[in-house]
C-alpha cells in the first residue's frame, strides 16, 4: 500500500529509476539530427540529404493575393508555418560520386545547417566526391561548399555550374544593383566560386557530365539556374533545384512566383515547362525545397498540378 509519504516521493523515485534508461536512449538533439533517404533510378543511386528548413511567409510571394494564398494554405494541416525544407542530393553513377548543392550554413540559417551531418551519415567523405554540381549560387545551396576559412570542403571535386550563373555573380552590376543588406549573399556566391576557381567547370546548354547524368538549363530563378536529368534503364529523374518553393501554393498556381526569382516571368515559364515535362514523362523529381526527402511525382490536376510524395524505397 502506498502511504502519503511514499506517494510524495514517487516522482523522485520514478525519475531516479528512469535516469539510466533515459540516458541510454537519449535522442540526439533535434538540431543535430541528420536525414538521409535512398532512391534508385535504374543503376543510379540518389541519396537525399536533409539540411533543415527555413520558415518563410506569404509576403515573399509577390504575385499571390493574400486571401487566395491564405485559402490555399488553409487546405493543408501542415502549412503553418510555411516551411521550406532545404535538401541536397548525392548522386552515384558508374563509380562517379556527384554532390548536387550543399545546403545552407548554420551560421546564416541556424535551422538549416544539418548538411554536413547528413553527408557524414551516408559515410561519404569530402575526398570521395568527384563533382559538385551547383544548381545555382543562392546562399541556401552553397553553405557546405566552404569551411569557416572560406576554403573548399570538397578539395578534390570540380565545381560544375552554368556559365550564365558564373557570369551573373561575378558581374560588377550584380553587386551594384543589390541593396546593401543583401550584398553578403553576392559575396557568398563569389567566395564559393573563388574557393573552386582552379577546378571550375562552367557549362553552356544541355551537357552530359557523367554516365546517364545531364546538366540542363532551367534559367529563371537565377540567370544560370540548372537542373540535373538522370536516366538509367527505363527510369528517369530530375533534380530540379528551385522550381517549387511552396508546394501548397505553386503546384496549383505555377504563376505564383517567389521574391527570389531573379526574372519573374522567366521563372514562371520555366516552372510551367518543367512541371509539364515532369508530369508527361512521369519523372521522379527531387526538389531542393520540397518536403524532405524532397522526392515525388508531378500529377496533373485540371489546368495545373499536384504533388505526390514518392514512396519510401527500402533498397531490397
Ligand atoms: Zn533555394
Amino acid at each position: 500500500m502506498i502511504d502519503r509519504r511514499s506517494f510524495l516521493a514517487l516522482p523522485a523515485l520514478l525519475s531516479l529509476a528512469a535516469a539510466p534508461i533515459g540516458k541510454a536512449f537519449a535522442a540526439p538533439a533535434a538540431s543535430a539530427s541528420p536525414g538521409i533517404a535512398l532512391f534508385m533510378i535504374g543503376d543510379i543511386r540518389v541519396t537525399a540529404l536533409a539540411s533543415g528548413y527555413i520558415d518563410i511567409g506569404l509576403d515573399l510571394f509577390p504575385r499571390t493575393p493574400r486571401a487566395e494564398g491564405e485559402a490555399a494554405l488553409a487546405e493543408s494541416p501542415q502549412q503553418r508555418p510555411l516551411r521550406g525544407h532545404v535538401n541536397a542530393f548525392l548522386v552515384e553513377s558508374a563509380g562517379r560520386t556527384i554532390l548536387v548543392d550543399a545546403g545552407a550554413s548554420a551560421t546564416v540559417f541556424p535551422t538549416a545547417g544539418r548538411f554536413p551531418g547528413s553527408l557524414q551519415a551516408v559515410g561519404v567523405a569530402a575526398a570521395d566526391v568527384d563533382l559538385v554540381v551547383s544548381t545555382h549560387l543562392h546562399v541556401d545551396h552553397i553553405g557546405g561548399l566552404t569551411d569557416a576559412n572560406g576554403r573548399a570542403v570538397f578539395d578534390r571535386a570540380a565545381l560544375v555550374i552554368a556559365e550564365a550563373e558564373r557570369q551573373h555573380w561575378l558581374a560588377a552590376e550584380t553587386l551594384d544593383r543589390t541593396r546593401t543588406e543583401a550584398r553578403p549573399f553576392v559575396h557568398a556566391a563569389r567566395n564559393a566560386l573563388a574557393a573552386y576557381a582552379e577546378r571550375l567547370v562552367a557549362v553552356s546548354g544541355d551537357r552530359e557530365i557523367a554516365p546517364g547524368v545531364r546538366i540542363v538549363p532551367t534559367y529563371g530563378h537565377t540567370p544560370g539556374h540548372s537542373a540535373l536529368h538522370l536516366s538509367s534503364g527505363d527510369r528517369q529523374a530530375l533534380i530540379w533545384g528551385d522550381i517549387i518553393h511552396a508546394p501548397a501554393l505553386q503546384f496549383a498556381r505555377p504563376d505564383w512566383t517567389i521574391a527570389f526569382d531573379a526574372d519573374q516571368d522567366a521563372a514562371v515559364a520555366t516552372r510551367a515547362r518543367m512541371l509539364d515535362r515532369s508530369a508527361s514523362d512521369r519523372l521522379l523529381v527531387f526538389g531542393a525545397h520540397l518536403p524532405f526527402p524532397g522526392a515525388g511525382y508531378v500529377v496533373r490536376r485540371g489546368q495545373a498540378y499536384r504533388f505526390e510524395a514518392a514512396h519510401h524505397e527500402f533498397g531490397n
